[in-house]
């Protein structure tokens, strides 16, 4: 940790690294504590190579890092289960992470709480129900409550919610939270190791079961028929049973018509896609819990933009902000233009032409693109020359020859040259380092534009 702070800027290391706790090491992989999302994507993104480097050279090993999400103070919950359904921010405490024992469970992701979830027209029935099963698990008329809609809408959210609620109100009871994966892989290694018995445990001594992303169990005959049995068991010894799916049960082809009637039996409440009122109130509360500063201008271009997706709203602060951090460009409407681009697919194309990158060489050292590809020796000029041969190399895709070609008709030995010349003075000196970084981030996100 001292070498990495030794290698960063003090901003950096403020930012990034002093929450940051390594947790253990196992067979090869270093387990490291970070406290958000953010901290994860950025160092994972910006850092992770550095850090490597720096074990390699105490340890003379090389280490795959694990960056693990463990928000400060966590509680030792009774909440149990799996997010393998791409729920990056699920908890996993380090003791569990090695471990490939289905019996051992993801915990409960204490950032997903009612308070958090910002209420709109569009949810506001989902989430009253949910409140309700929250505070009193068993004792509505809401069993089963089946929460359904589109991806990224908040289904898992409320899910949680529902769970952290119950654990916080009622800490012995026993909550099993899991996806209907997980539910179907701890049904399968059950049979493969004889341990049925485990299993039937395990599911119908909880008091209340959540369970996301139903919609997995379709055409899985053998898991719903065992699903089907816990479900009558918990349902009729008065325990809750929530679940979640992105289609309605009648949409779901391949499930059994007796386990269809038993998730109609109880209460149906779906979310629709926010309205642009709520996207902006909950693009408001995501910048307000991480501490970011946008504009109100920036937030509601953004919330015009991105309208059918509560985890595109989410992935468009984390990234303005990660842009801004890097490129220290201000946050506005450009810097979220890019962005939005680039998180609903937009780019015009993904391989970046020399020419694109001679502009924006030139632009950024402000000489002209002639001088780039003319014979001047003028070292700002013959620098400039040798940056956009290496960024051409990384970036373009295009042959040493046609780089060479197009900056002046010059030979593959001096692209080569160059590209060398570049790489070993960002080894050399960090500002140039840093300055290349910039460079590359403005390239590829046209802002010279
Ligand atoms: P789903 O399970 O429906 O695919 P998630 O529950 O995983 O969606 O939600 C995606 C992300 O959006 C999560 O990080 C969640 O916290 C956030 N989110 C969704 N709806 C809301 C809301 N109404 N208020 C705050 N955050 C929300
Ligand atoms: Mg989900």
């Amino acid at each position: 940790m001292t070498e990495m702070k030794a290698r960063l800027t003090d901003q950096a290391w403020q930012n990034w690294f002093e929450p940051v706790k390594p947790t253990s090491l196992e067979g090869g992989v270093l387990n490291i504590a970070v406290p958000n999302k953010i901290t994860k994507e950025w160092i994972e993104q910006h850092y992770k190579e550095t850090v490597q480097d720096i074990i390699l050279q105490i340890t003379g090993d090389s280490m795959d890092l694990n960056l693990q999400i463990v928000p400060v103070a966590i509680k030792a919950g009774a909440g149990t289960g799996s997010g393998s359904t791409g729920q990056n921010t699920s908890v996993i405490p380090p003791r569990n992470r090695a471990s490939n024992d289905p019996y051992e469970d993801i915990r409960l992701n204490e950032r997903y709480v009612f308070e958090t979830f910002v209420e709109g027209p569009h949810n506001r029935f989902a989430k009253v129900a949910s409140k309700a099963v929250g505070e009193s698990p068993g004792d509505t008329s809401f069993n089963p409550l089946l929460i359904y809609g589109g991806s990224g809408l908040g289904k898992t959210h409320l899910l949680q919610a529902i769970g952290n609620n119950v654990r916080n109100k009622f800490p012995d009871k026993n909550i099993i939270y899991v996806s209907s994966e997980k539910f179907m892989m701890d049904f399968i290694s059950s049979l493969q190791n004889n341990r049925s018995r485990d299993f039937n445990a395990k599911y119908r001594n909880c008091d209340i079961l959540l369970v996301d992303d139903i919609q997995f169990l379709q055409s899985k005959e053998g898991t719903q028929e065992q699903f089907f049995h816990i479900f009558n068991e918990l349902y009729q010894a008065r325990k809750q049973i929530v679940i979640t799916a992105d289609r309605t049960p009648k949409e779901m082809k391949g499930v059994e018509e007796r386990l269809i009637s038993r998730f109609l039996s109880g209460l149906m409440v779906d979310i629709q896609p926010p309205d642009l009122e709520t996207r902006i109130a909950i693009l408001k509360k995501k910048a307000f819990d991480e501490d970011l500063k946008i504009p109100d201008d920036v937030i509601s271009f953004i919330a015009n933009n991105i309208k059918k997706n509560v985890r595109e709203l989410e992935s468009a602060t984390i990234k303005i902000f990660a842009y801004s951090s890097l490129t220290h460009m201000d946050i506005d409407i450009n810097l979220a233009k890019k962005v939005i681009k680039d998180i609903l697919g937009v780019k015009q194309s993904t391989t970046i032409s020399i020419d694109h990158i001679m502009k924006s060489v030139a632009k950024k050292y402000r000489i002209s693109e002639n001088e780039i590809i003319g014979k001047s020796r003028q070292k700002i000029i013959a620098l400039s020359r040798q940056i956009t041969m290496y960024f051409a190399r990384e970036l373009s895709g295009d042959s040493l020859k046609s780089i060479g070609l197009r900056l002046g008709g010059r030979d593959h030995s001096t692209v080569i040259h160059a590209c060398g010349t570049v790489s070993d003075k960002m080894k050399n000196d960090d500002g140039f380092k840093r300055e290349m970084d910039t460079l590359r981030n403005q390239i590829e996100l046209n802002t010279f534009e």
